[in-house]
């Protein structure tokens, strides 16, 4: 074993205990292993034990050849009566040899073969003796294996196998990696290193509810001797991981309330003065939300407020609101968006409906000359800036504010967790409003977003047309342009949506463009444009603001029109190789069009061969139009990991818990978090230790 490494010996990972550098020296993986490991994202003996299998077969029970059904997967243990390599006809299947063996095992016999495995011939010989497992399949009216698994068991009475006589976990794969070779990795290295393992659930926790410690439940969830005991052990890992997100957000719950804010004197006249000066009413919803923050504001702890809508709900004006009556108490408001373009429209918003109240509003972005950037920063700092609307560029160090009161984060997802968290610092405790369109469902929003206030508009606003959906294949592209054709005719305009993947790559932007020639000869008779991330600043609002003027018909563009943009008018949008985007991203962009009184067409040209999870998505989102159902079919086809990273907000990864088929677990966690925190805020006494050190990298950058 390698000597033992300190806490600050470089490259050491907690993760391998600090027992070796790296998954290479373990016994049968080698660097070609290691890399295929890394391929599945395991780096470590800890990444390693929680590489969980994803199904189970009973693979418990040896059966008679006599006893055999077709279609049956079964065990046998056989002795090879004869073997024979014989070469076949070349056929369009390729196969050019056939390995045969016969196998009885004194009820009967059976014949299996191989093809193209002739080295087969070198391993398994007349008289040995093999425990065979595997699909019977008839061919010429008898039953036979056909490449079923084997191992050759010569001389063991026992059967002592990974693969065989027991329940079988399968893993996720990669090329090159085969089930025997993982599971003998991971059996060999729980034997050696599992009991090295800290169990972190406190044992009073594990005790009341019955779990196994750590180890066990390793080996259980791995190389279980009962579906039980495979079922306990993988309900209490799950447990642990909701358990711990599940402490963190009462952790951060208590830390608030523990914070002094900002207690906002907040009139309700101002406020519906405000309300006036929009030319519809607030839906029943947007009230709701709206006067739910207003109120978090007037309280003397930092807001933390979630506002969830799905897209053209008008998450924007209940916003408003908020801004308006923290300007008006005389502090600044800094609005953060993920896009250029957004920026303008919602600066554009902000001075429409605010402009009676003599507020200083500006806007900041990257692109901007350095002179009007010295001025806003000198502005924002002294004071006489009273809502900043912008970009990223927000986030810059010279940034700073004379009295920040409210942060604004509108379409949250698109910031990683740290750029959210800079944002507030700018200020002395802040109220904190962030946005998203990409509702989660309730579990889920609980269990990551537990410490946040939630506030969820549930309606649309009245008259907009639910948006009909078009699947259409490539074959179908002739009638689709025909359709977009008669929209622009009767004097809508239509978006058509490329995959452009990387706007930095000159070789898709070049793809974008040879459609857009070809679409201006399809298009002939109307005004067709292009747009993209790439285009400068002046060409970009050129072409916003021409379109928004009805002055173009047609805009190819990538998915940059993807957030926000707003215009009422187009009403159709066509998205090529829809298989390209996820779920949440295509509600995105129907989300565009969805904003007027016509009814919106969203139609997606499909190529033929699609992969049955692809297939699968793009069935969904032409069923479904209710953003809170296409997030939990999302979760359902990613899976919770892939889930999770997008909404990431610095908790410990889950793994194996799904928040949303695991709600049973999920309540028991919270329960049991909550009597933790209850007893011993801080974590200070002996029986919670192990939480603390387990959480403490996550808590200290709190
Ligand atoms: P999102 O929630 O997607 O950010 P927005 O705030 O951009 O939605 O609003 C979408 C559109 O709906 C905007 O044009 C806005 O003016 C309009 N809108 C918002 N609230 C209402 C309402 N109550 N009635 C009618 N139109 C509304
Ligand atoms: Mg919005």
């Amino acid at each position: 074993m390698k000597a033992k490494v300190s806490l600050s010996t470089p490259g050491y990972c907690p993760d391998n205990f600090g027992l070796i550098d790296s998954l290479r020296y373990l016994k049968g993986v080698g660097p070609k292993i290691e890399g295929l490991l890394r391929r599945l994202k395991v780096y470590s003996l800890k990444g390693l034990f929680y590489y969980f299998p994803v199904r189970y077969q009973d693979r418990r029970e040896i059966i008679p050849i006599s006893k055999l059904k077709e279609g049956h997967p079964s065990l046998i243990r056989a002795k090879i009566a004869a073997v024979n390599l014989r070469a076949t006809r070349r056929t369009f299947f390729k196969r050019k040899n056939l390995f045969e063996a016969i196998l009885s095992d004194g009820s009967g016999s059976i014949e299996s073969v191989w093809f193209n495995q002739p080295y087969l011939r070198e391993y398994i010989k007349a008289g040995d003796t093999l425990l065979i497992f595997g699909k019977p399949v008839r061919y010429k009216g008898k039953i036979q294996f056909n490449a079923p698994e084997y191992e050759i068991i010569n001389g063991e009475e026992m059967v002592n196998s990974l693969n065989f006589g027991r329940i079988t976990g399968f893993y996720r794969l990669t090329e090159g990696l085969t089930q025997k070779r993982i599971r003998k990795i991971i059996f060999e290295t729980l034997e050696r290193y599992a009991s090295k393992m800290e169990d972190v659930l406190p044992f009073y926790i594990r005790q009341e509810k019955g779990f196994p410690n750590i180890t066990r439940s390793l080996k259980n969830i791995h190389f279980p001797s009962t579906f039980e005991d495979a079922d306990l052990a993988r309900k209490r890992l799950i447990f642990e991981e909701l358990f711990f997100s599940q402490i963190m957000v009462y952790l951060r719950k208590a830390k608030r309330v523990l914070t002094t804010g900002i207690e906002f004197k907040i009139e309700t006249s101002f406020i519906q003065e405000i309300k006036e000066k929009f030319n519809f009413a607030f839906t029943r919803s947007q009230e709701e939300s709206a006067s739910r923050i207003l109120r978090n504001m007037t309280k003397p702890h930092p807001m933390h407020c979630l506002l969830q809508g799905d897209v053209g709900s008008g998450k924007t004006a209940v916003a408003i609101l908020a801004i308006g009556a923290c300007a008006k108490s005389n502090f600044q408001v800094s609005f953060m968006v993920p896009t250029e373009i957004l920026a303008y429209q919602h600066y554009q918003t902000l001075v429409n409906i605010l402009k009676d109240f003599e507020f200083k509003i500006d806007i900041l972005v990257s692109n901007i000359s350095k002179g009007n950037r010295l001025r806003i920063i000198e502005g924002l700092k002294k004071g006489k800036i009273d809502i900043i609307v912008g970009t990223h560029s927000l986030l810059e160090e010279d940034v700073e504010f004379k009295h920040l009161g409210l942060v604004v984060i509108d379409e949250q997802h698109k910031f990683g967790v740290a750029q959210r968290a800079l944002l507030p610092q700018k200020g002395i405790n802040p109220d904190c409003l962030v946005m998203s369109a990409t509702p989660i469902p309730r579990s889920l929003a609980l269990s990551i977003y537990g410490d946040l206030d939630l506030s969820v508009i549930r309606e649309l606003p009245p008259q907009r047309k639910e948006p009909k959906t078009i699947l259409a294949g490539e074959k179908k592209r002739a009638w689709v342009y025909e359709f977009v054709r008669n929209k622009l005719r009767e004097g809508r305009q239509a978006y058509i949506v490329y995959p452009v993947i990387e706007e930095s790559k000159n070789q898709d932007l070049h793809s974008l463009e040879e459609m857009y020639f070809k679409l201006k000869e399809v298009f002939k008779e109307f005004s067709v444009e292009m747009f993209h991330g790439r285009l400068k600043k002046e060409e970009k609002q050129k072409v916003v603001d021409d379109f928004r003027r009805n002055k173009i018909n047609l805009l190819v563009s990538t998915t940059v029109i993807e957030v926000g943009v707003d215009i009422e008018n187009v009403t159709t949008m066509v998205v090529e190789n829809p298989e390209r985007f996820g779920l949440a991203q295509l509600h995105q962009l129907r989300g565009r069009i969805r904003r007027s009184k016509f009814e919106p067409n969203f139609i997606l040209i499909a190529p033929e061969d699609l992969s049955d999870n692809a297939g699968e998505r793009l069935r969904a989102i032409a069923k479904i139009n209710d953003g809170f159902k296409i997030s939990e079919e999302d979760l359902k086809l990613r899976g919770p990991g892939d889930f999770f990273g997008h909404f990431q907000w610095g908790f410990p990864e889950m793994k194996i818990a799904n928040p949303l088929s695991d709600l049973d677990i999920l309540t028991q966690a919270r329960r049991a978090a909550y009597e933790v925190i209850k007893v011993d805020p801080n974590l200070e006494k002996p029986q919670n230790k192990s939480i603390r050190r387990y959480l403490w990298p996550l808590l200290r950058n709190k």
